[in-house]
């Protein structure tokens, strides 16, 4: 079969940047030297590039995940034009059709079924994508965004102004230029090329699956140190309108803390959350697939595979009952329905509901750890 035709602009800017990164970089490096301002300006960069991505271009528009005030929504969509990852409404286009296809290696845009270079880079060499929807159709909501048709229109002109305009201000103010275009113009750009590519490449073959294995997407903590909290792929799969990546406190979704400070400050509202009772259930029958496994290895275990089975249908009792308690007097106080005394006792009974679910979840990890480490 006839490989589809080579994108000569792709290549070039990645094969361009990436070289000059990797020899002109540091051979300017050994000659000349950098100061701490360059390689700050370097920094900063990347994560305002990477940053924008991730809270604009990913969470708000792809994902819809939280409503932001046009100056936020100003600020990502310069910082992801700065980026260079095409414009909003493509690569949300794009992102939509992976995770609706994901893993198909005909209808996924960067399917990881097609191996490391292909998801990280070797899809938009080639153009693989010729029947893509020029009308953006799965993205109509995004059309009805301002901001987001203007940047789509003036495109190139933004991206050459940024790329070169900010380069050089920033080497007129420090005095070194051509250090300032190497390092926080070509060397910003190649770097933060790769780590969000790293989103679509590593976080679908490297991690664990603690939420769903019906997909390739995986968790995994170092990714998310070098791609602002989208290491935590395999939930973001699962539960994609979050606005988190990362739920726990220690895990590093800097993405996350972003959305919320901007909420703090009016510019972010109606951040979405997925309900923690959803979050346990997914949790819970991939625990019970891996301790499954574990006990099907051993002999005689036939007693204890029952047992497992038993507390994880009581388990999902549990969650199922809280759950339905708690949307009936989300709707009831909503709806104010009921009167205050009723309410009252629907809350008491939520709460009663949410204690023996925390219990049940207790001796469920407590029996699977039993498993596990005898
Ligand atoms: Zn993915
Ligand atoms: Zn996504």
């Amino acid at each position: 079969m006839k490989k589809p035709q080579l994108l000569w602009l792709n290549i070039s800017v990645f094969t361009l940047t990436g070289l000059i990164t990797l020899i002109g970089v540091p051979a300017y490096a050994f000659i000349h030297g950098f100061d701490g301002w360059q390689i700050a300006a370097m920094v900063i960069g990347i994560a305002i590039c990477e940053i924008s991505i991730t809270a604009g271009y990913h969470r708000l528009w792809s994902h819809r995940s939280y409503e932001a005030h046009w100056l936020l929504r100003l600020a990502l969509a310069l910082g992801g034009t700065f980026a260079t990852q095409n414009s909003i409404l493509h690569w949300a286009s794009d992102h939509r059709r992976h995770h609706r296809f994901v893993d198909d290696d005909q209808k996924d845009p960067y399917s990881a079924g097609r191996g490391f270079w292909y998801s990280h880079i070797g899809w938009m060499l080639r153009d693989y994508d010729t029947e893509h929807d020029t009308q953006y159709s799965n993205c109509r909501d995004l059309q009805q965004d301002a901001i987001v048709m203007w940047q789509h229109r003036h495109y190139m002109p933004l991206v050459l102004s940024l790329n070169f305009g900010i380069p050089v201000a920033l080497g007129v103010w420090h005095g070194d230029i051509l250090g300032m275009l190497l390092l926080a113009g070509v060397a910003r750009l190649a770097i933060s090329h790769h780590l969000t590519f790293f989103i679509n490449s590593l976080a679908h073959i490297w991690g664990k699956q603690p939420y769903s294995d019906s997909n390739s997407s995986r968790d995994n903590s170092v990714l998310a140190l070098l791609t602002m909290g989208e290491g935590y792929h395999n939930y973001h799969h699962s539960f994609q309108r979050d606005y988190r990546n990362g739920i726990r406190w220690w895990q590093f979704d800097p993405t996350k803390w972003l959305i919320r400070s901007m909420a703090w400050l009016g510019l972010a509202k109606n951040l979405y959350r997925t309900p923690s009772e959803r979050i346990e259930a997914c949790r819970a029958q991939m625990l019970l697939i891996s301790t499954s496994r574990k006990l099907a290895q051993l002999p005689h275990a036939d007693a204890l595979i029952l047992r497992l089975q038993q507390e994880y249908e009581k388990l999902l009792n549990r969650i199922n009952e809280f759950s339905q308690a708690k949307k009936q007097w989300l709707e009831a106080s909503k709806n104010s329905v009921l009167e205050n005394y009723d309410l009252d006792e629907l809350k008491t009974k939520v709460e009663t509901l949410k204690t023996n679910f925390l219990q049940q979840r207790k001796n469920w990890l407590m029996l699977n750890q039993r498993i596990i480490c005898s």
